[in-house]
C-alpha cells in the first residue's frame, strides 16, 4: 500500500494569509501546488492526487470521503496576519481536527510559520493524540516533509527545508493542481515566490528566520508560469519575496538584467496573461541604487498590467521608533522612494512610459502602471503620541507635493515567538487604542479620500470587477491583482460575473462605480443618479424620453452620446457625462 504509484493522497487548503503570501482565494497559494508537485516527484500519479479548499468541503460534504479514503490526507494552513475575507473563510481550528479524525489514512499537517490552530489548541484534553490529532507535522517545508514522507513508505520524514532546485521542479510538476481549484480558471490568482528571507532584520519580522534571501532563478519562475498559464491560470502576482527590486541580485542591490528575463520571460510564455501584479518593495534599495531601481521600476511597469501596487514598509514615520526597532528607512528615504516609482511607473495606459505622475482632467481614464502603498505599524516599541502626528505628516506631503499613493495600510503590531518584538508584546499596542482609532479616521478622511480621487477620477475605467457579494441593495466586486479596490454597484447584480466598471465616486478605501459603458436605454434611476452631477429630475428625464437611438449604433461614436440626447454634458461637478453612457438600440428600438 505504500507503493508511491498505487497510493491516493487528498491535500485540504484550509488558507495561508502571511504578510508576503496570499493565500485565501480568489488567491491560490504556492503550498497546495508545490506539495502536488512533490508528491508527483516521489511518484505519486497525478491522478491519485485531489485537491479541495476549506470552503470545497463546506460546500459539498461528498468530499470528506476523500479525506477519509485517502491513503494519505495533508493539510495545509495557518495564519499570521489575521483578517477578514471576502473570497473564503479559513479552517477552523474544531475543522482541522474533524479533518484529522476523519482521515482513515495517514495525516500530515504543514504550512506556514505559525498554525492558526496552533497553541492554545494544543493539548486539547479531549483527543488523546497530539498535534491536532495529526498523525505528522511539518516544522520545516510542508513540500519536503511530503516529498521525504512518500519516500519513506509513510514512515516518517526529517524536518528540513527544500532547496531551489527542488521548489523549482515541484513548481512546476504541480501546476495542474489549480484545476481543481473552485475558482478554476476565471476568478484564481496565483501568488508567485521569487524569493525567502531577507537581507534586514526588522524587530517584528518573520521573513529574516529564513535568512538571507535565495533567488529563485528566473527561468525556474517562468518555467512555472508556463505550466500555470498551461492549466488556464490567466492571473498572476509576484507576491512571495520581501523586495522585488532585490530580485537576482546580491541580496540588497537591484539586478535590472534579471528582472528583465524574470518579467519579458513571464509575457512571452503567458501572452495572454490578464493581471501581473508584485507585492513588496523595499524603500531603501531605491534610495541606495536610486538609477539601478529607476531602471527596475520602468522594466516593471513596462511588462506589468495596470494597477499594480508596490508596497513600502515604512513602519514608521517617527525616527525614535525607527530607531528603537531597527527599522531601515526614514520617512525622507521612503518620500524619494515614492517619488521615483511615481517619476517612472506612475503613469497610465495610453501615455508614454516617464509621463508619470499623471492624473487631473487631461490623464487618460486608467489607473496608473505602478503606484507605491505604504504599511504603517503601531504599537512598536518606542511609540509615543507624536508618531502618530509623523506619520499623517509623512502622508500629507506626499499628497501635498503631488504624488500618488495606491493604499494605506494600517496595522497593529502582533508579536511572533522568535522575532524581537516578543518581549514587549502587544503591551503599547493595547495602550494606544484610542489614539490609534481616532488617527486611523484621519488616514481615512484627510488621506485615503483625496488620493483616491487623485489615483481613479469619476470616469476611470476598471475592467473585468468581478462582482462578489450584495450589500444594502448594492453590489459589491473587485478586480483580480494585488491589493484591488472595492467597488460598490448600485442595484443587485448577478453575482460571480464579470464587468467593466466606470468609477463615479469615492469613498475612503473604495470607489462606486456604474457598468461601463453605461447603457443609456437600460440603466436603473440608481446607476443614473450615481453619475456625478445627476439628480432624480436629470435621471427622471433620461427615463421619460427613452428609447434613444443613435444612428450608428457604435459605441465608438458615443463620445457626444451624452448631448445628443440633450443631456447637459457639463454637469454641475463638471464632468463629462459622455465619459459614462452609450445608448444601445433596444429590442424596441427602429
Ligand atoms: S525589510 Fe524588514 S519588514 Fe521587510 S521583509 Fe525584511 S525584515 Fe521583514
Amino acid at each position: 500500500m505504500t507503493d508511491p504509484e498505487r497510493l491516493s493522497v487528498t491535500i485540504v487548503d484550509g488558507y495561508v494569509d502571511e504578510p508576503a503570501h496570499f493565500g485565501v482565494p480568489p488567491y491560490v497559494s504556492t503550498y497546495p501546488r508545490y506539495t502536488a508537485g512533490a508528491l508527483v516527484d516521489a511518484g505519486v500519479p497525478r491522478e491519485r492526487i485531489t485537491y479541495h479548499t476549506i470552503d470545497g468541503l463546506r460546500d459539498e460534504p461528498d468530499r470528506w470521503r476523500d479525506v477519509d479514503e485517502a491513503d494519505l490526507m495533508i493539510y495545509l494552513g495557518g495564519m499570521t496576519v489575521p483578517g477578514k475575507y471576502v473570497g473564503g473563510t479559513p479552517a477552523e481550528p474544531d475543522e482541522v481536527r474533524k479533518l484529522a479524525w476523519t482521515a482513515n489514512g495517514t495525516s500530515l499537517m504543514g504550512g506556514p510559520v505559525k498554525f492558526g490552530v496552533g497553541d492554545e489548541n494544543a493539548g486539547a484534553t479531549e483527543t488523546e493524540r497530539q498535534d491536532l490529532d495529526f498523525d505528522f507535522v511539518a516544522k520545516g517545508d510542508v513540500e519536503a516533509a511530503v516529498h521525504d514522507l512518500v519516500e519513506s513508505g509513510l514512515e516518517g520524514f526529517n524536518n528540513r527545508m527544500r532547496d531551489v532546485d527542488e521548489v523549482s521542479r515541484w513548481a512546476r510538476e504541480g501546476a495542474f493542481i489549480v484545476e481543481q481549484h473552485p475558482n478554476h480558471p476565471d476568478y484564481l490568482i496565483a501568488e508567485l515566490e521569487t524569493s525567502r528571507g531577507c537581507a534586514y532584520r526588522c524587530s517584528f519580522c518573520t521573513e529574516p528566520l529564513y535568512g538571507n534571501p535565495e533567488f529563485r532563478p528566473a527561468p525556474t519562475v517562468v518555467g512555472e508560469v508556463d505550466a500555470l498559464s498551461d492549466h488556464g491560470v490567466r492571473h498572476f502576482r509576484l507576491g512571495r519575496q520581501a523586495d522585488i527590486l532585490a530580485y537576482g541580485g546580491d541580496g540588497e542591490a537591484p539586478n535590472p538584467d534579471a528582472l528583465r528575463q524574470l518579467y519579458s520571460g513571464i509575457r512571452e510564455v503567458a501572452p495572454d496573461l490578464e493581471t501581473l501584479h508584485l507585492d513588496n518593495m523595499n524603500p531603501i534599495t531605491i534610495v541606495e541604487w536610486p538609477e539601478k531601481s529607476r531602471e527596475g521600476i520602468r522594466i516593471i511597469a513596462e511588462h506589468n498590467t495596470p494597477g499594480d501596487t508596490a508596497a513600502f514598509g515604512l513602519e514608521s514615520a517617527d525616527p525614535v521608533v525607527q530607531e528603537e526597532n531597527n527599522l531601515n528607512v526614514t520617512a525622507e528615504e521612503c518620500f524619494e522612494a515614492v517619488k521615483i516609482v511615481n517619476e517612472e511607473a506612475g503613469w497610465r495606459p495610453g501615455e508614454d512610459p516617464g509621463d508619470g505622475p499623471t492624473f487631473g482632467d487631461d490623464a487618460p481614464r486608467r489607473l496608473p502602471k505602478l503606484l507605491p502603498g505604504i504599511n504603517l505599524l503601531h504599537g512598536l516599541k518606542g511609540e509615543r503620541e507624536e508618531t502618530y502626528e509623523r506619520n499623517m505628516d509623512f502622508l500629507q506631503r506626499v499628497y501635498d507635493e503631488g504624488y500618488m499613493l495606491r493604499r494605506v495600510n494600517i496595522r497593529q503590531v502582533m508579536s511572533f515567538d522568535g522575532t524581537d518584538m516578543s518581549d514587549t508584546g502587544a503591551e503599547i499596542a493595547k495602550e494606544h487604542k484610542k489614539l490609534f482609532k481616532s488617527y486611523k479616521s484621519r488616514v481615512r478622511e484627510e488621506i485615503d479620500n483625496p488620493m483616491l480621487e487623485r489615483v481613479a477620477p469619476p470616469g476611470t475605467v476598471l475592467p473585468d470587477v468581478h462582482l462578489e457579494y450584495h450589500q444594502d441593495g448594492k453590489t459589491f466586486g473587485r478586480q483580480l491583482g494585488t491589493y484591488p479596490l472595492l467597488v460598490g454597484i448600485p442595484g443587485e447584480r448577478e453575482l460571480g460575473r464579470t464587468i467593466d466598471v466606470a468609477v463615479v465616486d469615492h469613498g475612503y478605501r473604495s470607489v462606486t462605480g456604474v457598468p461601463y459603458p453605461l447603457d443609456i436605454n437600460a440603466a436603473s434611476m440608481d446607476e443614473l443618479t450615481a453619475i456625478p452631477g445627476v439628480g432624480d429630475r436629470t435621471a427622471g428625464d433620461i427615463v421619460v424620453n427613452r428609447p434613444y437611438d443613435l444612428e450608428d449604433g457604435d459605441a465608438d461614436a458615443d463620445a457626444d452620446a451624452a448631448s445628443a440626447l440633450g443631456i447637459d454634458t457639463e454637469t454641475e461637478a463638471g464632468v463629462d457625462l459622455s465619459r459614462f453612457v452609450t445608448a444601445r438600440a433596444g429590442e424596441w428600438a427602429d
